[in-house]
C-alpha cells in the first residue's frame, strides 16, 4: 500500500484532469447509484447520488474520488438505503471483460506477488513471506497482449449482442485498468428479470447447453443441417467446419481423441488421417447434417463429440454468471479515471476498438518528469515508449508511466 505522500500526489493529479474534464458519460444520472473508492479500495463507500450531471462534476473535482462507479441500475430514489428501498425502475446489462479471466502465457511473465512487510517478490504464490512470515499481494501488471485478447472477447460479444440478441443500443468502454465493458442500453432490457439477465448469460457462456436437444446425436453421427442452424448452434458447426479445414492432423487428433483408450487412441489415428485426405468431403457432409464415418463407428461417435465439446468451450464467454445478471450492481463510470493505473476508463466507439490501445490512448496526463523509487515492476509500454524493468531503484519517468506505478503500489516518491 502506498503512504498518504502517494496517495496525496494521486489525488492532486486526479483533480487537475476533472478540473478540465467534463465527465458526461452517465446517462439518467439522477436515478443511478454510486460507489467511490480510495487507494487500495475499489468501492469503499455507496449509495451515493446527484440530482445532475453538474453535481457529479462537481463532486468530482472536490472530493476527487480514486475510483468511481456507478450503477447499471435506475432508481426512483437511488442513495436510499437498504437496496429495497431505492425503487428499482430498471437496469441497463453491462458485460465486464478482464485479463485475469482470460488465458495468456504471458501473465507470469509480467504479473508478481511481493511481502507487504520486506518486499521481497514471488513469482507464484505462497502462503506467507519465506523471509519474514509476512503477507503477500498480488500486483498484476496485464500487457498489450493480455488486454489485446479481452479486446477479441469484447468484439465478438458485440457481434452476438447485435447479430443474435438483437439489440442495437451498445456503449463501449475500456475498464481502465485491463479490460472493458459492455453496456448494453436498450429500452426493452431495462425492465428484464435476474432470470431473464441469467438465461441471457447462459446463452453466452454456453451453460447448459444441450447438444442433444439441439440436434446432435453424436450416437448416431448426426449434427443440425447448417442452412437451418442458427445462432450457437450455428457457431459450434462453424467452429467445427473450421477445424476440420484448418487443422493440422496432430491438432485433431490430440483433441478428438481425448476421452479414447490407448487401443482406441491408435484407430483414431487412422481416422484423423482419414479426414486430413478427405477434408473437403468431411465438410459437405458436416454441412448436411450428417458426421463423417471414417473408420469405426465408436471412434467417430467419440472424435465428434470431443471436436464439438472443444467448439462449445471456444464459443463460451469467460464472464461471471453472477456479476453478468446482477440488476444491483456497479461498475466504473466511463471516462473517469482508475485508481490503480491512472488511466482513463475511455468510452470508445465500436469502429475505433480495434486500434484501440490503452497504453496511447487513455492516458490522461502530461510529459512533466516524476522521480520515483521503484520496488519492482515488468517492461511496459506508455505512448511507444518502453519502461523497466525495474528493481529497486530509483528512476526519472514521464507522468503518466510514474502515476502508473505509483497507483499499483510499487513505486514511491523520491
Ligand atoms: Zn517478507
Ligand atoms: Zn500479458
Amino acid at each position: 500500500m502506498a503512504e498518504l505522500r502517494e496517495e496525496d500526489f494521486l489525488r492532486e493529479h486526479f483533480r487537475r484532469f476533472y478540473a478540465s474534464n467534463e465527465i458526461k458519460s452517465v446517462p439518467s444520472v439522477e436515478m443511478r447509484e454510486f460507489g467511490i473508492g480510495a487507494f487500495g479500495k475499489k468501492i469503499a463507500r455507496r449509495h451515493i447520488s446527484f440530482s445532475t450531471n453538474k453535481d457529479l462534476n462537481f463532486f468530482l473535482r472536490t472530493e476527487v474520488p480514486l475510483f468511481i462507479s456507478c450503477s447499471a441500475a435506475y432508481y426512483k430514489d437511488p442513495a436510499a438505503r437498504p437496496m429495497e428501498s431505492k425503487g428499482l425502475i430498471g437496469s441497463d446489462l453491462v458485460y465486464e471483460f478482464d485479463a485475469s479471466d482470460v488465458d495468456s502465457d504471458c501473465k507470469q511473465k509480467h504479473d508478481f506477488w511481493m511481502c507487504e512487510k520486506c518486499g521481497k517478490t514471488y513469482k507464484f504464490v505462497a502462503d506467507n513471506c519465506d523471509n519474514c512470515g509476512g503477507k503477500l499481494s498480488q500486483f498484476k501488471f496485464p500487457c498489450e497482449k493480455c488486454i489485446g485478447e479481452t479486446k477479441k472477447q469484447t468484439f465478438r460479444l458485440i457481434n452476438i449482442l447485435v447479430d443474435e440478441l438483437g439489440f442495437s443500443n451498445i456503449y463501449l468502454n475500456f475498464s481502465g485498468n485491463a479490460g472493458y465493458h459492455v453496456h448494453v442500453r436498450d429500452a426493452g432490457i431495462k425492465g428484464l428479470s435476474q432470470d431473464a439477465r441469467l438465461a441471457i448469460v447462459d446463452y453466452l457462456t454456453g451453460e447448459g447447453f444441450s447438444f442433444e436437444k439441439s440436434g446432435f446425436d453424436f450416437e448416431n453421427l448426426l449434427c443440425p443441417k447448417i442452412n437451418e442452424a442458427k445462432g450457437l448452434r450455428k457457431r459450434i458447426l462453424d467452429r467445427m467446419i473450421f477445424f476440420v479445414c484448418e487443422s493440422s492432423s496432430d491438432w485433431l487428433f490430440q483433441f478428438g481423441s481425448i476421452s479414447l483408450s490407448t487401443s482406441q487412441k491408435r484407430s483414431a489415428k487412422v481416422f484423423v488421417r482419414n479426414i486430413v485426405e478427405n477434408r473437403q468431403k468431411a465438410v459437405l457432409q458436416i454441412q448436411s447434417g450428417v458426421l463423417p464415418l471414417f473408420g469405426s463407428k465408436s471412434i467417430a461417435a467419440s472424435f465428434w463429440k470431443a471436436i464439438a465439446e472443444n467448439s462449445l468451450r471456444l464459443e463460451s464467454f469467460p464472464i461471471d454468471r453472477q456479476t453478468s445478471a446482477d440488476i444491483y450492481k456497479i461498475v466504473r463510470v466511463p471516462d473517469t479515471l482508475h485508481g490503480s493505473t491512472g488511466f482513463i476508463a475511455k468510452t470508445i466507439s465500436v469502429d475505433l476498438l480495434n486500434d484501440f490501445d490503452p497504453f496511447e490512448h487513455a492516458l490522461a496526463f502530461g510529459n512533466g518528469q516524476i522521480k520515483v523509487f521503484i520496488s519492482k515492476a515488468p517492461e511496459f509500454k506508455i505512448q511507444g515508449a518502453k519502461f523497466g524493468p525495474f528493481e529497486k531503484e530509483e528512476v526519472q519517468l514521464p507522468e503518466n508511466a510514474a502515476i502508473y506505478l505509483l497507483a499499483k503500489g510499487v513505486g514511491k516518491l523520491a
